[in-house]
């Protein structure tokens, strides 16, 4: 298997109504963070499901630590870490307590140090004897990556980590997961924040209607569907968008706000004096750099917010 933790080639799940995974084929390597991107329904949580070994796939391969998913499940389960979507820890048990719990019910160290180390790994020490109803929602999805981190997983699945989450709390899971990287762990990420992504990972899958539509790092994904800067025209709506076009600049409508695509810098002066001199209503006009919400944007056609799919 050398260096790729996972590999998948070919793989399809098909449901009565719907092929939710398309033949994807991707690989993930040794102390990476990848990334699994997609509106609602575009077909990762089948995907990580498949890789986790909660669902059977219809055809195809996907290998996990050189394990089959299919016939490897057990192998797998053992060195791998799961903190899964909408994770909730048990009100009346404590961190110190759940750690324990979990250690034991898998066979792991359940000794004080082990389970104080992975306290202290997710910055829980000062509220490890605290009741988890008490706990802020971060601090409830730090307890879940502790409970994940229990025998020392070579790979960690994070389903959502941060969503939910308010940005300070975000931010510091943002630090969490990026120290858990530096100490060599394997992270599969699903999000539904591309900054989130474009900060954390080094490669992502963008997925949409069950087929991968680009794979790649950030960077390099930023660069290849369009770098540069886009200038924002905030509110100027569907008549923006047409007095632009009718003037042969090419430009794009999301939401009320229209966007300009410039792809060299040294050309967003000269566009920014062109659109001034275009009579458009409109709230506000900014420039920002090209983001993986762009690349987004451009593949999907649509916002990626949390849990939800905006036009
Ligand atoms: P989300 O971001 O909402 O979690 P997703 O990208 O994880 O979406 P999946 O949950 O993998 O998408 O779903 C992919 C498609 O498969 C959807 O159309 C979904 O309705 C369908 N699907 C998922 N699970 C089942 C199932 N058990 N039976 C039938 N269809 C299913």
């Amino acid at each position: 298997m050398g260096e790729h933790v996972i590999e998948v080639r070919g793989l399809v799940k098909r449901y009565p109504d719907i092929t939710a995974v398309d033949g994807i084929e991707f690989d993930v390597s040794r102390g990476q963070v990848f990334s699994l991107l997609g509106p609602n329904g575009a077909g990762k949580t089948t995907t990580v499901e498949i890789l986790e070994g909660l669902r059977d796939p219809t055809a195809g391969e996907a290998r996990v630590l050189g394990q089959d998913v299919r016939s490897g499940y057990r192998r797998i389960r053992e060195r791998v870490g799961v903190l899964p979507q909408d994770f909730e820890p048990f009100d009346r048990l404590r961190p110190r307590e759940a750690v324990t719990y979990w250690a034991r019910l898998f066979d792991h160290d359940v000794s004080e140090e082990a389970v104080a180390s992975i306290i202290e790994t997710v910055g829980l020490s000062d509220r490890a004897d605290t009741f988890a109803l008490n706990l802020s929602g971060g601090e409830k999805r730090r307890l879940g990556i502790a409970m994940a981190l229990v025998g020392q997983p070579d790979l960690l699945f994070l389903d959502e980590p941060t969503t939910g989450l308010d940005p300070g709390a975000r931010r510091e899971l943002w630090t969490l997961i990026g120290d858990l990287k530096k100490k060599g762990r394997t992270i599969l990420l699903t999000t539904h924040y591309l900054d989130e992504a474009e900060q954390l990972a080094d490669d992502v899958a963008i997925m949409n209607h069950g087929k991968i539509v680009a794979h790649g790092s950030p960077s390099a994904l930023i660069s290849q569907f369009g770098g540069g800067t886009t200038i924002v025209l905030a509110g100027a709506g569907r008549g923006g968008s047409q007095a632009l076009t009718a003037r042969g600049i090419a430009a794009e409508l999301h939401g009320d706000d229209v966007f300009v695509h410039v792809p060299m810098a040294g050309q967003v002066r000269p566009m920014l004096a062109k659109l001034a001199s275009i009579e458009i209503p409109l709230t506000e006009i900014y420039t920002k750099r090209s983001t993986l919400e762009d690349v987004f944007l451009k593949l999907v056609g649509a916002r990626m917010e949390e849990g939800v799919l905006a036009a």
